[in-house]
């Protein structure tokens, strides 16, 4: 592929573009089933594998990590899975190979992934029920209970998906939540604020909750999170010692990766991976699987990278900045620093945001980013 550069490590996301049913204020690209014609199932996996097989043909080497996510994986069952996962192990095993999962798709009979699979993400996103039926979730809180105690007792490292500031629903419900999640010992916990997108049912049935009331499950959020023993390492992200995602890392360090079906993006060397059609569908996905690469302008890569970094606690290495870009950065944004508020970010050997920085993230970022 043009634009890849061999000498970096390369990574590999497959998006499953099935679900049982779409949840009420989900606009991720995906097809309930009730839409899904006959054979097409079969007819995505296929192409997918043969997309990753051409892929390692060319690469001939172990990807560092590989993430099937969605959507819901859990459509194409255990089997669907680690063959997805065995197309990408041609060359060795990735360092880590992570399946998103829901509830419902989580038995007794998960170990069967563990010689494909390393790390499951299991999207519970609420343990109260009232909260799960505005969401439109499938699975039932009890279900939930039940999936989080078979990955406790699971060989896989695992992550739980908490969605938070949910209409209806009250802080000390949010840190229940949490505190049940982390009861079962998860390494990782993944903590939104539900976000209204058009064109789902949510918009116009509920009203979001305020700024400050989101602020507020915010903070007593990570609070409790950290009282818990899980560090803040990305604005959403919490992980126990040695947890951290590897292949979310790849997106926040603008590694490369490469993204398979429809929808699916990637980013290789300096270039922007994407399909060559129009739409996400999956009938274009499987007439035409080819991805195109469109090199970035230097702006373009220095917005992607301001993006990514202040995501993370670690923020932007002086050093790692003065090597990509061969400039100093507290010199290039000598004029925009001063603009933020002196308690959002601490500059040492890096420039990273505070708490209350991720609290205004957006906003920081613009600012900065103005001055390119
Ligand atoms: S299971 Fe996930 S991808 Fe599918 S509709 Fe629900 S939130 Fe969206």
């Amino acid at each position: 592929m043009k634009g890849l550069d061999c000498t970096k490590p390369l990574s590999l996301y497959v998006h499953v573009p099935f679900c049982s049913r779409k949840c009420d204020y989900c606009a991720f690209y995906s097809l309930p089933l009730s839409c899904v014609r006959e054979g097409e199932i079969s007819h995505y996996l296929d192409t997918v594998i043969k997309e990753i097989k051409a892929m390692n043909a060319e690469w001939k080497k172990p990807y560092r990590t590989l993430f099937i996510g969605g959507g819901n994986p859990g459509i194409l069952g255990y089997e669907g899975i680690k063959r997805i996962a065995e197309a990408a192990s041609e060359y060795g095993r990735p360092d880590e190979s992570t399946a998103e999962l829901n509830p419902e798709n989580i038995d007794g009979e998960i170990e069967e992934l563990s010689g494909s699979i390393s790390r499951i993400s299991v999207g519970i996103q609420s343990l109260n029920e009232k909260t799960l039926r505005r969401l439109g979730r499938n699975a039932s809180a009890e279900r939930s209970l039940e999936a989080l105690r078979i990955l406790s007792t699971s060989s896989f490292r695992w992550n739980a998906d908490i969605i938070t500031a949910v209409p209806g629903e009250s802080v000390s419900e949010a840190l229940s939540d949490i505190e049940t999640a982390a009861s079962f010992n998860p390494g990782h916990i993944s903590y939104y604020c539900l976000t209204f997108e058009e064109g789902t049912p949510l918009i116009g049935r509920e009203k979001p909750v305020g700024e400050d009331e989101e602020t507020e499950f915010l903070i007593e959020g990570w609070r409790r999170l950290k009282e818990l023993g899980y560090e803040h390492y990305e604005v959403s992200n919490f992980a126990k010692k040695g947890e951290r995602c590897m292949h979310n890392s790849v997106y926040w360090n603008l590694g490369q990766y490469i993204g398979f079906g429809p929808g699916a993006e990637g980013s290789v060397g300096y270039s922007r991976v994407t399909s060559m059609r129009d739409s996400e569908s999956l009938e274009e996905f499987l007439s035409n699987p080819e991805l195109t690469c469109t090199p970035l302008t230097e702006t373009e890569t220095e917005e992607e990278f301001l993006l990514a970094s202040l995501r993370t606690s670690d923020g932007i290495s002086l050093e790692e900045y003065r090597k990509r870009f061969g400039r100093d950065f507290l010199s290039v944004y000598s004029e925009r620093i001063p603009l933020l508020a002196p308690d959002t970010y601490i500059i040492d050997s890096s420039f990273r945001l505070t708490e209350k920085g991720f609290l205004t993230l957006d906003w920081i970022i613009l600012t900065l980013a103005m001055g390119l």
